[in-house]
């Protein structure tokens, strides 16, 4: 059955491209193909399309995230001047109810664009069949055991990823993954956290601002490892001012139900064995790639602790099949990987001009209070590269739009290399973090340099002269610090 776009599907429609798979990377590929003017398939089996990002990630966690905004700056209403509100108490019902909304609202946006563009969407379980034959590739579309196949020159793979959970767990309604803690019935008073990546870190910073006790146990030295280590430093004194319980070095040996609650042991820095009780606790322990059942080992297609390799333009080992999103080996998995990766794949499917996505160009956003944003080389990283390193701070303390959104903790760092001013790495903690980080991918991706930065016109006020401020402290010479 085809549930959107064209009317009618015959079995012997050869479509120029089928995605198998409906979230950020698969979705983005399909209404590209169509605007290259490309006939597209876009096969998911689950009934509404969104994938990880729309229904249990990115949106709905961000949705939370501007109550728990909202919900900080109301505590502190008076001290904007704005009293008689008595005290307000938190309707968790109707803070559940908007996430859905927004979500089912997307949805429904998504349903559109696929009718608007012209994608015919395939519900139900896509699986490669082998090579393509004359030049013809075979899907077969499983739907409640219901078989049947989809014909295309080009096949691109978007079947995303799932969240890791420790061995011998399985999530219920105490042991959470991204998925479970979105529909909690309240608040938990306390939640420990295992994993300070993206995942562990927002939800800790989300339920602290609605109250929980927040504990969180992560493996590695620092909190979000793959950020800058003054990035790491930054944000865990500011965990801990806001009263979050840190544990770095944790070594988790056992999770256990108690009669109201968790217990986690574990093995702090020092080897020294620990528990903490919570509520709930929240596995946020990485994620891993949906690649087991698609049909690979039918085909050339490469794969590598289930991750899937690929060349430049995201193509497989097998021709004509491609993978984007959650699924490819070495590209972070974010939402605007995947779509970018997407977009690439049809550019290249329809003979037209494109740039590779590079691994170095792609912003990390964690939507932590504050936030931070990045994109590039962190200092670590340049020097053990071989870089002349030269870096720039400049704190938000200095900033007078951050002084007026109250907003003064963190900082912008640049990395840049001595020689000729090249700018490296950018990393940001603090108001709109996830914001100001578009400006540095830009000037990454368009080459520019300290120097052009410096005398680039910054509007004022705004947070984004802490970036001219940060560019002008490479050479010493910020003008507000
Ligand atoms: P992650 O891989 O980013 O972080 C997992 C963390 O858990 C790591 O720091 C790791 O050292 C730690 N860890 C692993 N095993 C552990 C153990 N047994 N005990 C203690 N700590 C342990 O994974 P994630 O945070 O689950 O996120 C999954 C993916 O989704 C990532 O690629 C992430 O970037 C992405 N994501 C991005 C955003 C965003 O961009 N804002 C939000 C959510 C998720």
């Amino acid at each position: 059955m085809v549930r959107a776009g064209t009317e009618v599907s015959l079995a012997d429609t050869i479509y120029d491209v089928a995605v198998v798979g409906g979230g950020p990377a698969g979705y983005t590929a399909a209404i590209r193909g169509a605007e290259y003017g490309l006939k597209v398939a876009l096969i998911d089996a689950s009934p509404k399309l969104g994938g990880t990002c729309l229904h249990v990630g990115c949106i709905p966690t961000k949705a939370l995230l501007f109550n728990a905004e909202l919900w900080d700056h109301l505590k502190h209403a008076a001290e904007f001047g704005i009293t008689g509100i008595g005290t307000p108490s938190l309707d968790w019902a109707a803070v559940l109810k908007r996430k859905n909304d927004i979500v089912t609202r997307h949805v429904k946006g998504l349903d559109f664009l696929m009718k608007k563009n012209k994608v015919t969407v395939i519900p139900g379980y896509g699986r490669l069949t082998g090579p393509a034959r004359n030049g013809v590739h075979t899907v077969e579309v499983d739907k409640n055991g219901k078989k049947s196949e989809v014909k295309a020159k080009n096949v691109i793979l978007a079947t995303g990823s799932e969240a890791k959970m420790l061995p011998g767990l399985k999530p219920d309604d105490r042991i959470l993954t991204n998925i479970e803690i979105l529909d909690l019935p309240h608040p938990p008073k306390s939640l420990a956290i295992i994993g300070a990546g993206a995942v562990g870190v927002e939800f800790g910073s989300i339920f602290r601002s609605f109250g929980a006790e927040v504990s969180i146990l992560e493996f590695l030295p620092r909190l979000v490892p793959v950020e800058d280590e003054e990035i790491s430093k930054e944000l865990a004194r500011l965990f801990k001012k806001r009263g979050i319980d840190i544990n770095t070095g944790a070594r988790v040996e056992k999770v256990e139900r108690t009669e109201g609650g968790v217990k986690v042991s574990f093995n702090d820095a020092n080897g020294k064995p620990q528990v903490k009780e919570a509520e709930k606790v929240l596995v946020a322990v990485g994620r891993a790639p949906q690649t087991a059942d698609i049909g690979a080992d039918k085909t050339r297609v490469e794969i590598d602790r289930g991750f899937v390799k690929v060349n430049e333009t995201m193509e497989t080992a097998e021709p004509g099949v491609y993978a984007v999103g959650d699924i490819v080996a070495d590209l972070p998995q974010l939402a605007h990987s995947g779509s970018m990766s997407g977009m690439v794949v049809m550019a290249k499917i329809a003979g037209r001009a494109f740039r590779p996505v590079r691994r170095d160009r792609i912003p990390g956003c964690t939507y932590t209070e504050p936030q931070i944003g990045s994109v590039g080389l962190t200092e670590a990283q340049a020097v053990e590269k071989g870089y002349d390193v030269k870096v720039g701070k400049f704190p938000f303390a200095g900033n007078s739009k951050a002084t007026i959104v109250g907003g003064h903790d963190g900082f912008v760092k640049i990395v840049s290399d001595a020689k000729y001013g090249e700018i490296l790495g950018v990393h940001i903690i603090g108001p709109q973090a996830t914001e100001l980080i578009a400006e540095a991918v830009a000037v990454m991706e368009l080459e520019g340099t300290v120097e052009e930065m410096m005398f680039t016109v910054h509007a004022h006020p705004t947070l984004s002269e802490a970036m001219l401020d940060a560019y002008g402290a490479v050479e010493g010479m910020a003008i507000n610090a």
